[in-house]
């Protein structure tokens, strides 16, 4: 039975889930034993299924049988993770938020002391990591990199080494909720809407079971969605180069001259060429990022509906 209003719960708990068979019972239980000290104040725990090939979505309908707090939303192909938090925002109840991933590298038993935090008066609680167990180094360098290259580039500043394992309330959850993009880096937009932001430092653990799903490309996306949904400075890279250009230019311009009148020599091959060739490639370069713009636009423009949902289950409203 649905009816129309409900009141607000205490706490829900998002867990976006792709392929994540082997840590959801593990998860399910953790997490249920963090919630364990809200259970009159009122919880939800709610699994977004962003389109798993294996056994996710009957794991989340059996945990849903055997308890209620456990709500499932199942997408109807892979969405990506930043549109299952999506999803499991807009879906949620509670006056506080814990955003957390399935395979368990950040620690559900950090909720109380996050919870605690947040009584001090922090609209959002940030898990920030001292140190990442299990990761490749070549993870750890590129992602150490990109943090570089963000907090140089964006407008925002958003905080280093974290993910988006985060504690809200429901003042950042409407404020998340009323931006319209559909690339959605949602630790960025966190960042972005502003109000009182706390970290809480932490180690990251390896991963329960299974391995990371984000692929070299899905990181380069997510990169790109960073990047260019919260800085255009590389647009206004154009004005930089062509700056450079201009000065490396007049001194090829006094060589080209100086050979011409005292050197009497055919000089001109070389620099003609060097001058075509780092034309031709910062014109192609900057065709890129103008190009990488205007398919973002493109891509807004549609307005599309975020994401398709295929069922879900236990959702009261
Ligand atoms: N995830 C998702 N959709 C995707 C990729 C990942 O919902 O397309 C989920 C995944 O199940 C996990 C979380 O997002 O709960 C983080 O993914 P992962 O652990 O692979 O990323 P990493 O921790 O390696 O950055
Ligand atoms: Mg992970």
């Amino acid at each position: 039975m649905t009816v129309d209003f409900l009141p607000p719960l205490y706490l829900s708990v998002i867990i976006p889930c792709y392929n994540e068979d082997k840590s959801l019972h593990e998860c399910y239980r953790r997490i249920s034993e963090a919630c364990t000290p809200y259970i009159e104040k009122g919880y939800e725990i709610i699994f977004v299924n962003d389109g798993s090939k294996d056994h996710t979505w009957a794991i989340i309908e059996e945990l849903h049988a055997k308890d209620k707090h456990v709500i499932g939303l199942c997408f109807s192909r892979n969405f990506g993770h930043g549109m299952a938090l999506t999803a499991g925002l807009e879906a949620c109840r509670g006056e506080r938020v814990l955003i957390i991933d399935a395979d368990l590298q950040d620690p559900p038993e950090l909720l109380s002391h996050m919870m605690q935090k947040m009584d001090g008066g922090a609209d959002v609680i940030y898990g920030k990591r001292i140190r990442r167990n299990g990761e490749t180094s070549f993870k750890r360098i590129t992602a150490h990199l990109f943090y570089l290259l963000l907090s140089h580039l964006s407008d925002v500043s958003i905080p280093r080494d974290t993910g988006d394992f985060r504690l809200i309330n429901n003042k950042v959850v409407h404020a998340l909720n009323s931006m319209p993009e559909t690339a959605r880096y949602i630790r960025g937009m966190i960042a972005w809407v502003g109000f009182t932001q706390t970290p809480i430092e932490y180690i990251r653990a390896e991963r329960f079971a299974g391995r990371t799903h984000y692929t070299l490309t899905k990181m380069f996306k997510l990169a790109f969605d960073a990047i260019t949904g919260f800085s255009d400075r590389p647009l206004r890279l154009a004005f930089y180069l062509s700056f450079i250009m201009i000065l490396v230019s007049g001194f090829i311009l006094i060589y080209i001259l100086v050979s011409y009148f005292y050197y009497n020599a055919v000089h001109g091959w070389a620099s003609m060429a060097c001058i075509f060739v780092s034309s031709q490639a910062v014109q192609f370069f900057l065709l890129g990022v103008i190009g990488e713009y205007m398919g973002r636009t493109y891509q807004e423009s549609k307005h599309r509906p975020k994401y398709i949902m295929l069922t879900s289950i236990g959702v009261k409203r």
